[in-house]
């Protein structure tokens, strides 16, 4: 049974809505590129990747999927918007598939060892708290033991918003309150995680911008220490970045996978924007595989990301 059965979830609904204004943004532009013609012309590939650049999907990306189109055009001399969407579908689908396995991320897997450490980083306010009580929520209801860290000790309420998290998902929380040193507090996570044979914890960190050398040391020191206590720790490190913020996000996705070990990046904001082609470019550029996407503000608004089924929301339902 998959975790969205197992959680009660309607995915595809929730992703649909998550989407939806990318989707009308995409096949609404598309239809206008249209108008008054009946075949793909010189023109109209322009205009595809002027929708494609505005779509966030990112200059390099979109080049790629240009190419690959016209490639099929000059193959097939006649093609009606449909064919163009058809084809626009089978080679987004395509390109995610090549970023790497074509399953989604398997959320529930026996962990290698345990407790399993993920920290999550990022800029400010792009929703790392948020997912984090998300993600100890989906976790819980599989039946996991999950333990939260509050190692973002730098601005007032940042423990509070996280304790309501965990109070909402029923999990504990390692705490030392405002000011403490971030690392300490991730040192406490993890003992205590590995005291009480925990399966996960999450650790939260400070928003910090990636061009302040000095707090993306921190973040090394911080998962040094946590290294200390359990080998390999943490295995994970989730970057999480606001779909909305387009290419913004992906400069900070270009400078935090420089200086730390991403293992994956949490898309957050899907369902505000309509720019939700940065998932496509980020994937395909990064090569860091997009485990999660938020597509709302309560607790069960994350998914575990599918690709083949996020380009089906993409573009509605496959008639073929
Ligand atoms: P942090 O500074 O990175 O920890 O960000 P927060 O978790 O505090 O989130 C900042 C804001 O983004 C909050 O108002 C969240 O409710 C909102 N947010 C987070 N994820 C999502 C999402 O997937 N969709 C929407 N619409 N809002 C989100
Ligand atoms: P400013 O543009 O330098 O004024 O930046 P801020 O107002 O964001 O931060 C002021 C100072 O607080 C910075 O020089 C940092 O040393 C420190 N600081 C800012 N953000 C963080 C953070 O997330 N963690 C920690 N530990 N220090 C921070
Ligand atoms: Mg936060």
């Amino acid at each position: 049974m998959g975790i969205f059965e197992k959680l009660g979830l309607k995915k595809e609904e929730k992703l649909d809505k998550g989407v939806e204004k990318s989707r009308d943004g995409l096949l609404g532009k598309l239809g206008k590129a249209f108008v008054g013609k009946d075949k793909v012309d010189a023109a109209t590939l322009d205009e595809l990747e002027d929708i494609l650049i505005t779509s966030d999907v990112g200059v390099k990306t979109t080049i790629e999927i240009i190419n690959r189109i016209e490639d099929r055009v000059a193959r097939d001399k006649f093609i009606t918007q449909s064919d163009l969407q058809k084809i626009l579908r089978e080679e987004i689908a395509a390109l995610l598939m090549e970023s790497g396995d074509d399953r989604p991320v398997e959320f529930d897997a026996e962990f290698k060892q345990k407790p399993h450490i993920v920290m999550v980083v990022g800029v400010n306010g792009v929703g790392k708290t948020t997912s984090i009580g998300k993600l100890a929520y989906m976790y819980k209801k599989a039946g996991k033991d999950v333990m939260l860290g509050a190692a973002d000790t730098f601005r007032a309420a940042a423990v509070e918003q996280l304790e309501i998290w965990s109070e909402r998902a029923g999990v504990p929380l390692i705490q030392q309150g405002q000011n403490a040193d971030p690392a300490a507090v991730a040192y406490d996570t993890v003992s205590s995680a590995k005291s009480k044979s925990a399966d996960i914890a999450f650790v939260d960190t400070a928003g910090r911008l990636h061009n302040k050398k000095s707090l993306m040391n921190e973040l090394g020191k911080i998962k040094r220490v946590m290294g200390k206590v359990v080998d390999d720790a943490p295995h994970e490190i989730l970057l999480v970045l606001d779909a909305s913020t387009g290419q913004n996000a992906m400069q900070q996705a270009r400078a935090f996978t420089d200086v730390v070990d991403v293992t994956g990046l949490i898309l957050t904001k899907l369902d505000g924007t309509a720019k939700g082609g940065i998932v496509i470019g980020i994937s395909n550029e990064l090569k860091v595989p997009v485990k999660y996407i938020g597509v709302g503000e309560s607790i069960e608004d994350l998914q575990v990301f599918d690709k083949k089924a996020f380009v089906d929301a993409l573009f509605g339902k496959s008639h073929t």
